[in-house]
């Protein structure tokens, strides 16, 4: 038969084999679609290039995903190399495979210019974000794989960029999907091309001891192997050795030669109950003599990737330590394969407690929801939308600018730089020129056009913007640059409202009181005032209420003075007659706290400790016994509706934000990183950029390597919170920021 549909028919059987009821004309019709579009193409090695696709498909049903996914692994190169489009893929394949395809056309258009390490992680995020669906990256991670499998025919410099693109990427995507057996053959081959030297050295001292290895390995798994069976423990025992990179990082990072590195050797035991975790672990420290320090308990506590295993280093009669990794087949499956091991798994692992911290928050959520539909609807809900609220966009030069999602290029320019931002004339998009408000993409390359000769921002644009930062310094520049305007305009507001309150400008220029009301107002003089109502940085009304204030304060001071005058004059020693009440303009109605209560004035309210709700947060209230009403987010587990208790009912009300608000609300934050030295500096330096008051910082570390950082900080509104959010996303190492939540 011909080779290329011999390679076919072998895709076709592996699929079947997991696939009940496969539609085998419709694969095999992807298959001869492929083939056609790619008919005139060959690769670098001289063979058919279908033999890619051919190839990437097989190794998407290795993962074991589904048809569609295996469909569009054949389909992925047709978009981007042929005449295919959009459409014509999904009127003869259906709509999800066509966006699955296009998906990773995406992927591969994009440029990775940058190579700042902090930019990595930016880089990674946007990948997921533009992805939308898992299954897109995850084709792509074994497009990527099968081409580095076949780089030697590539130029060195393609040789070298791939790998390197490979090691900071994709690598470390397979890891964050947990799909180990992907990211240690992509680390492999790229070392085999970023230090070609390196990896042979490792390769060739491991070769030569070939035999040696071999004969430690098979006899120390048979011992463990007959010591099991003899404890009536069902078990697959394997013994390998450690993947080429994890040794050379090893070497490098400890200044080791081969021969010190400790745990070259590692065996796996795959049991079938998590109690046969524990029984073999005794086993094992019963057998060998245990290396202190050394043991693990990933199954109490799995890593964030959901990893789960017991590790345990031993040392044998031999004196080669080794390390031992303890698991079930489950375990097994999500270590090897990640999130798409979770499919086949979802029953047993709704089980699972995966509320832990550690836990990656979509994957709880997805897994949450999920527990209730079959296992398709499962694979097609499987949309990444970890950062539906941001968007990721490049520079010309290949940065990556996190923003928030519906960003403008107004909010691009002001993220670069203040100067940029004031001296845009114009934009352009993937190098088209845009209007200035024009929503950005994930993906796009943003690039602002200034000019010396600018007028400077307009104030229409802190409505287009998005971002507070944007909108902070336009106003800035107003501050700044319009002084006698701003000045102008404010003293007019500010009049006008003084007008209002009734009170005349000579009662407030007397010499004796002026000083007094500046101070009140805290500023130095009335112009710098009017400049601030000008730019926006106060308002009228606040002002006028404080002074007002004060003058009344004032008036009562002279009074009481008159008084004691009087009553001194009068020979009546110190007996003072009480202060007639004077008419106090009622201030504007304040809701207490800025919370307005459905039908209730005036009632005590507080903001629930668990989830700390800041203004522009959805709230739901709820009456307390004794304490009037507590305030939570609508989206706290304790006010979850599915966890109302009936007879409760009643006392969750309405409740909303009014337009008069606090100065500051405090609220927390939780962040998830890998950690690193410098992480909590970092972190503090990122919330003092957002010029937020910071009540406590504090860091644990978990025992694997990631630390989990809680902020408390005061705040003016859940917009200020989402923008401090987005600041320590780009912090790198950072996985998760998360408000708290119950
Ligand atoms: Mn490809």
């Amino acid at each position: 038969m011909d080779p290329i549909l011999e390679k076919y028919y072998a895709l076709e059987n592996k699929v079947a084999a997991y696939t009940p009821n496969l539609d085998k004309a419709r694969l095999f019709d992807a298959f001869s679609y492929a083939d056609n579009a790619h008919a005139s193409q060959l690769r670098k090695d001289g063979t058919a290039y279908i033999t890619h696709p051919l190839a990437v498909a097989d190794l998407v049903a290795d993962l074991e995903l589904d048809v569609d996914s295996v469909i569009a692994a054949l389909l992925h190169d047709t978009i981007e190399d042929t005449g295919a489009t959009h459409e014509e893929v999904s009127a003869r394949f259906g709509v999800e495979v066509a966006d699955i395809v296009e998906g990773v056309t995406k992927l591969t258009r994009v440029q990775y210019t940058s190579r700042e390490e902090k930019q990595n992680e930016n880089l990674r995020k946007m990948l997921l974000a533009m992805s939308k669906d898992i299954r897109v990256v995850m084709v792509k991670l074994c497009d990527r794989l099968h081409n580095m499998r076949t780089m030697e025919y590539q130029s060195p410099k393609k040789q070298r960029e791939k790998a390197l693109e490979t090691m900071e990427i994709y690598a470390p995507l397979a890891h964050r999907l947990g799909m180990q057996r992907i990211k240690w053959e992509l680390e492999d081959l790229s070392l085999k091309y970023l230090d070609p030297v390196g990896y042979n050295d490792i390769k060739n001292q491991l070769d030569a001891k070939g035999s040696a290895h071999q004969e430690f390995m098979g006899a120390t798994q048979l011992k463990i192997q007959q010591r099991l069976e003899k404890e009536g423990i069902h078990c697959t025992v394997y013994g390998r050795i450690k993947h080429i990179y994890s040794i050379y990082r090893k070497m490098y990072a400890q200044h080791k030669n081969i021969r010190e590195i400790f745990d070259l050797y590692a065996f796996r035991v795959i049991v079938d109950s998590i109690a046969d975790c524990y029984n073999v672990l005794g086993c094992v420290h019963d057998m060998f003599n245990l290396v202190p320090d050394r043991f693990k308990d990933y199954i109490s506590t799995p890593k964030p990737n959901l990893y789960q295993s017991l590790h345990t280093t031993v040392i044998g009669k031999e004196g080669i330590p080794f390390e031992v990794q303890i698991r079930t087949w489950e375990m097994h499956q999500i270590a090897e394969y990640g999130i798409a091991a979770h499919w086949k798994y979802k029953a047993g692992m709704a089980n699972q407690k995966l509320g832990s911290e550690e836990t990656f928050e979509w994957v709880r959520r997805l897994l949450e929801s999920q527990q209730d539909t079959d296992a398709e609807e499962f694979v097609r809900s499987m949309k990444v939308d970890l950062f539906s609220d941001e968007v990721f966009v490049f520079t010309p030069q290949g940065d990556v600018v996190n923003l928030p999602a519906g960003a403008t290029p107004i909010d691009f320019a002001y993220s670069i730089h203040s100067a940029v931002g004031n001296h845009m004339t114009g934009a352009r998009v993937n190098g088209r020129i845009v209007p200035f408000d024009s929503q950005l993409h994930n993906g796009d390359i943003v690039e602002i056009i200034t000019s010396k000769s600018s007028h400077g921002p307009s104030r229409d644009w802190m409505a287009i913007c998005k971002s507070n930062e944007a909108r902070n310094k336009i106003r800035q520049w107003f501050k700044r640059e319009r002084r006698d305007e701003n000045i102008a305009n404010g003293r007019a507001a500010f009049e006008s409202e003084l007008k209002r309150a009734g009170i005349s400008m000579a009662d407030i220029t007397q010499e004796d009181v002026l000083p007094n009301i500046l101070k009140k107002v805290k500023y130095n003089a009335l112009d710098d005032l009017y400049a601030a109502i000008g730019y926006g940085g106060t308002t009228a009304q606040k002002a006028v209420v404080r002074i007002r204030d004060e003058l009344l304060r004032l008036a009562k001071i002279q009074k009481d003075q008159a008084a004691l005058r009087e009553a001194q004059e009068n020979g009546e020693g110190m007996h003072v007659a009480s202060n007639p009440a004077v008419p106090v303009p009622s201030p504007k109605t304040y809701s207490k706290n800025g919370i307005i209560v459905e039908g209730l004035d005036n009632c005590l309210v507080k903001f629930a400790k668990c989830c700390t709700p800041v203004p522009g947060d959805p709230v739901v209230g709820f009456i307390t016994r004794g304490y009037g009403v507590s305030v939570h987010r609508v989206d706290c587990p304790n006010a979850a509706v599915t966890k109302r208790k009936p007879e409760e009912a009643g006392r969750w009300i309405s409740v909303s934000w009014g337009d008069t608000h606090q100065e500051a609300y405090q609220t927390a934050l939780q962040v998830t990183a890998k950690d690193r030295s410098n992480l909590f500096l970092d972190i503090a330096a990122a919330l003092s950029a957002c010029q937020v008051k910071v009540d406590s910082l504090s860091a644990k570390n978990t025992p694997d390597g990631f630390a989990v950082i809680t902020a408390q900080i005061q705040v003016r509104s859940a917009e200020e919170v989402n923008s401090v959010i987005r600041r320590i996303n780009g912090v790198s190492g950072v996985m998760t920021v998360n408000r708290s939540r119950g």
